[in-house]
């Protein structure tokens, strides 16, 4: 039996946890109503610097577009919250916990067991609304490109490398935490980021290949131009791809991937049909802005040390009895010590990753700054190594044939934003005003 002084603990952390997950909650509604509303309020008129440059019928396509996004926005997040009340409060990780040790007794395959089983039903939960966002809401809006038939292949090969790769990671680290003694979490830290880098650099070349179809870029149109921007930046012109991103989504990107001799910039080749041979090489500009500015460095620096902190704080968690009872679980306890307790390992890993985006949601607001940061820089180099007036036109098109709006609410932005709004960013190009 615990005292009842132990139990405080315990409570402390519940009310915290509640706390946390009903502000967290009230912020992001409170931010997507802001954002529902300043888009519709400004849907009527093109603002007066995109005038003559976007129509209305765009500009209306586009506040829809965002206003229907952020709608199934409150369901998820809705969802989400339940979800993790049912899982931590309501009992539900400890109903299928136990019923895993009823099944199969304590030990490694049991804490496996649970984490398959707690992958299984939350891919399931999420699935439902997952689905409505591609064959509803995007075919909608006219993005979707995707069959049923290509989506099964997709989620097939996804849950394929998700156990091929993550089973024999989770039975790692699991193993780890069982025998590496109190510094096992440095252990795991050390065995993750191996592991992410490893990913980094096998991404491209492997894992990619596997959804989508990339050839090197090979335009005559853009040949000549484009080779002269690598050199003139001083990158080989091999990393460079065209991706058949048109089989699943008629959204257009480019995004830099990979790091040292394995880092490339991919082009969707929706991206390639909408540019025109100078625009594109203002994006490639951008993208190659984000090596120069060792902005991948900078984001592996920044999770090295983001998740250093969360494992060390999951290896003092793991070890406290109140960490489990203030989150609706009850622990494996040696009752006769001459028995051993059944290991809460895999019960404390669950928790941790439940739990912690609750709280960790307050720090959005700064990774996203840091996020826009970097594309500025990008768009800084972008212009001074190609042109300006392809940047912002490029990026017109972009922001256009996405959708995007282009009258986001100011403070929605600060929270959720990886890139700055088109206005922010046309402002500050040269000739972007023109
Ligand atoms: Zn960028």
């Amino acid at each position: 039996m615990f005292a009842l002084e132990d139990l405080s603990p315990a409570i402390g952390l519940t009310l915290a946890f509640a706390v946390a997950l009903v502000l967290g909650l009230a912020l992001k509604f409170w931010l997507v109503t802001r954002q529902i509303r300043y888009v519709a309020r400004h849907r009527a008129e093109v603002p007066a610097r995109f005038a003559g440059r976007i129509a209305l019928a765009t500009h209306q396509k586009a506040a829809d577009y965002t206003i229907a996004k952020a709608r199934l926005g409150v369901l998820e997040m809705a969802l989400g919250a339940v979800a993790v009340l049912g899982w931590t409060l309501l009992g539900g990780l400890d109903a299928l916990n136990q019923a895993l040790l009823a099944v199969s007794g304590a030990g490694l395959l049991q804490q496996l067991a649970l984490l398959l089983a707690f992958a299984a039903i939350s891919g399931l939960i999420d699935l439902p609304l997952s689905l409505y966002r591609i064959f509803a809401l995007e075919q909608r809006f006219g993005f979707n490109r995707m069959t049923l038939r290509l989506w099964l292949v997709d989620a097939l090969k996804g849950l394929l490398l998700g156990v091929l790769i993550g089973l024999p990671i989770a039975a790692l680290i699991l193993w780890l935490m069982a025998a590496a003694g109190p510094l096992w979490w440095l252990w795991a830290w050390g065995l993750w980021m191996g592991l992410q880098l490893l990913l980094m650099l096998v991404y491209p070349t492997f894992i990619a290949p596997l959804f989508n179809e990339f050839r090197p870029l090979q335009d005559p149109a853009l040949q000549a131009g484009v080779s002269a921007l690598m050199q003139r930046c001083g990158f080989s012109a091999k990393g460079l791809f065209v991706m058949d991103g048109s089989r699943r989504s008629a959204h257009a990107n480019a995004y830099f991937t990979g790091f040292g001799a394995a880092r490339r910039v991919v082009f969707h080749d929706t991206l390639l049909q909408q540019l025109t041979p100078g625009e594109v090489q203002a994006v490639l500009a951008h993208e190659l802005g984000h090596f120069k500015h060792r902005h991948i460095t900078w984001r592996i620096a920044l999770m090295s040390a983001l998740s250093l902190a969360g494992f060390a704080l999951l290896g003092w968690l793991s070890g406290q009895m109140w960490f489990y009872i203030g989150l609706g679980v009850r622990p494996g306890i040696a009752l006769d010590p001459a028995l051993a307790a059944a290991p809460n390992d895999a019960l404390a890993l669950l928790l941790f990753l439940l739990v912690v985006p609750v709280f960790t949601f307050f720090m959005a607001p700064l990774l996203a700054q840091l996020s826009r940061r970097h594309e500025f820089q990008a768009d800084a180099y972008a212009v001074a190594q190609a042109s300006g007036a392809d940047l912002s036109s490029a990026l017109l098109k972009l922001y256009e044939g996405s959708a995007a709006t282009l009258t986001p609410d100011p403070v929605y932005v600060r929270f959720h934003y990886s890139h700055p709004p088109a206005a922010e960013r046309l402002a500050r190009i040269p000739a972007g005003n023109g």
